[in-house]
């Protein structure tokens, strides 16, 4: 395999463009890129005739606009490059018109209210600044999707948006340092993803997982990841195979595929791309997720995305490594050479630190998801409570700037702004705290909270709105000033102190973090239905219109979405548990029964001690009556779903009642399942999910 070739093959990149493209038209379009020059009528049908004329070469018959709407996936329609002539053939066509907008019908997507007050129209608009590829066939334009009226109904634009105002801000930071050249400041993204391979057959016996994407039961194996045996361990043949396929379409995809390896939990591995610009990043995302699920498909497999597939095993995240790079590729949160690169490093550092604590909760509920509630707070992932882990070295150069005090004690170094070269910091120095949510390691910051099934959009359009908002608030300060370097040190000193309840390096998973964090005012918004609430206040709602990347009505629209997919998810869940219960689980108990019974009434004839059947028979109908008591509480607590109309409180008794009651269901039918016979038991259970896979 010749992978430099390979790479690439199936996108419309800046190579193909440059030999494809006429001047001119080349020209132009890379204005449109770099520069979000608005892009003429003849060059996009110069653009389109081009790339119509590259995709089919490659095989390609159809083009889609592809899109993000508020489902978190993405969506697509596919249309024929073909236009019939008059003598009845068919010539392929692509137009400008067709490559720059597409009208699909939006009153299928969710829309939070939108469908009822606007047209339920709406159109796609093409975002040149992510290539166009081809998959399976069909030349896929990114796209940005929108109502009628203008309201954005999709993830890409909130975070086009915030790309453009961080860098708007961030270049006014930069320039009062005195830099001349910077043109444009992006935010670099590398998601590490995680995810469960597990067999397909095994898999499509299992309605929860299928419906749900997550085990609503299943007994604990007798070997969990309790001896760490799996973690960067050997690959396994079907996992290789499938893995080395991934890599190969990914490739061909662009997607800076790099890192694959097994994770600590049985069955879970992870692959991490190298970083790229966060629009990239987060296509690129969604195109593995993607990859991943029909891949394994083809392999005999299912991949498994969900937050937290199995109880008791460690759940899936993606970890966000975000940062923030000039046009020229500098990495602004990279401490520098030079004092005077360092004061800028700490200038972008505290802003970090300042819109981390004062956004707490935004950040929180851009990871709220029914899903990731079960591993928020579980002993393996970050707690909800949002906080920054910066290191012992980085944190005592703030405490020594804050105090003006002899950093490691050395009298000479005192931690002057502006004046002193900080230290390097390794990554192995900053990188041992792994249960941090928000971790600084070493040039980046790693927000560790996002849930595995996540588009990355969310998380980085708030990270990049709120940074920005501080960032606002220092240029401000600093193009005003006539004494910069008094300014930026006032401004350092009083950000740490303000704000440096956000950091801890301790433990997060300790019981005394909880009460530790209380103390400092921390917020600890442990479920979705406490985090949403927060996206509405009138201090998410400031932050979002003044750097304009959600308007009020939108704001309003997502956290309707957001509050009806919790309530869906948990709705779709006891509907499907109280299937599998009646269906698989009554059945299996009573024919367990039945046998049990049966040979008790053998035994009583023949008058011989039947103590263990005695057991059984009275273990099974004790259990057997617990399980109709909370079947019926769940049925009953799905009924009264119905009366209840606003979304809040909706979501508040999915939470309380619903959800209670499927945890409730699930503790007997685990107990069930460790007590029914195999030969009954033929839903597959943990050891076989988890340890099946070669
Ligand atoms: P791990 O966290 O598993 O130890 P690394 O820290 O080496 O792994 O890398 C994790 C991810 O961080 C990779 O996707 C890498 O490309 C990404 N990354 C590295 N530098 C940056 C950066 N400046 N901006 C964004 N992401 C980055
Ligand atoms: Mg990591």
């Amino acid at each position: 395999m010749n992978v430099p070739e390979l790479f690439g093959s199936l996108v419309f990149n800046n190579a193909v463009m440059q030999t494809k493209l006429p001047k001119d038209v080349y020209k132009a379009l890379s204005k449109t890129i770099n520069e979000g020059r608005h892009l003429e009528l003849d060059v996009a049908n110069a653009v389109a005739n081009a790339m119509k004329e590259w995709a089919i070469e490659k095989g390609a018959t159809h083009f889609t606009h592809w899109f993000q709407p508020m489902t978190g996936i993405t969506a697509e329609k596919h249309e024929s490059f073909i236009s019939p002539t008059k003598d009845g053939c068919v010539l392929m066509e692509f137009s400008g018109k067709e490559l720059v907008k597409g009208e699909p019908d939006a009153s299928s997507f969710p829309s939070g209210g939108l469908r009822a007050t606007f047209e339920a129209r709406g159109y796609t608009a093409w975002d040149p600044t992510s290539y166009a590829f081809i998959k399976d066939g069909v030349l896929c334009i990114p796209t940005a999707f929108c109502s009628y009226g203008g309201e954005i109904l999709d993830k890409k634009t909130p975070l086009l948006r915030s790309m453009d105002v961080i860098s708007k801000q961030a270049i006014r930071i930069l320039k009062l340092f005195g830099n001349q050249k910077v043109k444009h400041v992006n935010t670099t993204v590398g998601p590490e993803q995680e995810y469960f391979l597990i067999d397909k057959e095994l898999f499509l016996k299992r309605p929860d997982l299928i419906y749900c994407g997550r085990t609503l039961f299943g007994a604990r194996p007798p070997k969990g990841q309790e001896l760490e045996d799996h973690y960067f361990g050997s690959i396994k043949p079907r996992v290789s195979a499938f893995m080395k396929e991934l890599d190969e379409e990914l490739w061909k995809l662009g997607v800076l595929a790099k890192t694959r390896h097994n994770e600590v939990a049985p069955a879970q591995h992870e692959l991490a791309p190298i970083f790229s610009v966060t629009n990239t990043a987060t296509d690129h995302n969604q195109i593995t997720m993607e990859l991943m699920r029909t891949i394994a498909n083809k392999h005999g497999l299912a991949c498994l995305l969900h937050e937290k597939p199995f109880a008791g095993i460690n759940g899936n995240g993606k970890h966000n490594n975000w940062s923030l790079a000039t046009d020229y590729g500098a990495n602004l949160l990279e401490p520098g050479e030079t004092p005077h690169e360092n004061a800028q490093f700490l200038l972008f550092l505290v802003a970090v630190i300042k819109a981390v604590d004062e956004y707490q909760d935004l950040l929180r509920v851009s990871v709220a998801s029914a899903a990731n509630d079960h591993r928020l707070g579980a002993n393996e992932a970050p707690p909800a409570i949002v906080s920054i882990f910066l290191g012992e070295e980085l944190t005592e150069i703030l405490e020594s700037i804050e105090n003006n005090t002899p950093y490691k004690g050395k009298e000479t170094e005192l931690m002057e702004v502006g004046a002193t070269v900080l230290p390097h910091f390794p990554k192995d120095k900053t990188d041992r705290n792994r249960t941090s949510p928000f971790a600084f390691t070493g040039n980046k910051f790693e927000f560790r909270m996002v849930g595995s099934s996540f588009s990355i959009s969310g998380p980085n359009f708030v990270l990049n709105t709120i940074v920005s908002d501080v960032l606002e608030e220092f240029a401000d300060r600093l193009e005003k000033t006539d004494n910069f370097k008094k300014e930026l040190k006032e401004i350092i000193i009083s950000t740490i102190k303000k704000h440096k309840r956000i950091i801890f390096n301790g433990n997060n998973y300790a019981a005394e973090w909880v009460t530790e964090a209380e103390s400092r005012g921390l917020s600890n918004l442990k479920t979705t239905v406490d985090a949403l609430p927060a996206f509405i206040t009138e201090k998410s709602i400031k932050v979002f219109t003044k750097h304009g990347v959600l308007t009020e009505t939108e704001i309003l629209t997502r956290y309707e979405i957001l509050l009806e997919n919790y309530c869906k998810t948990i709705h779709i869940e006891a509907l499907t548990f109280i299937d599998m219960v009646k269906q698989l689980v009554i059945p299996a108990v009573v024919s367990y029964e039945n046998d049990v019974l049966e040979v008790l009434g053998r035994k009583s004839k023949l008058a011989i001690s039947s103590e263990l059947e005695e057991k059984l028979a009275t273990q099974l109908a004790e259990l057997g009556g617990a399980l109709d008591r909370k079947l019926t509480k769940l049925e009953d607590g799905v009924l009264k779903t119905k009366d209840i109309a606003d979304s809040l409180e909706l979501a508040k008794f999915y939470r309380n009642t619903v959800f209670n009651d499927i945890c409730e269901l699930r503790v007997t039918v685990d107990e069930l399942e460790r007590l029914v016979s195999k030969k009954h038991w033929t839903i597959p259970t943990y050891s076989e999910l988890l340890f099946s896979v070669m």
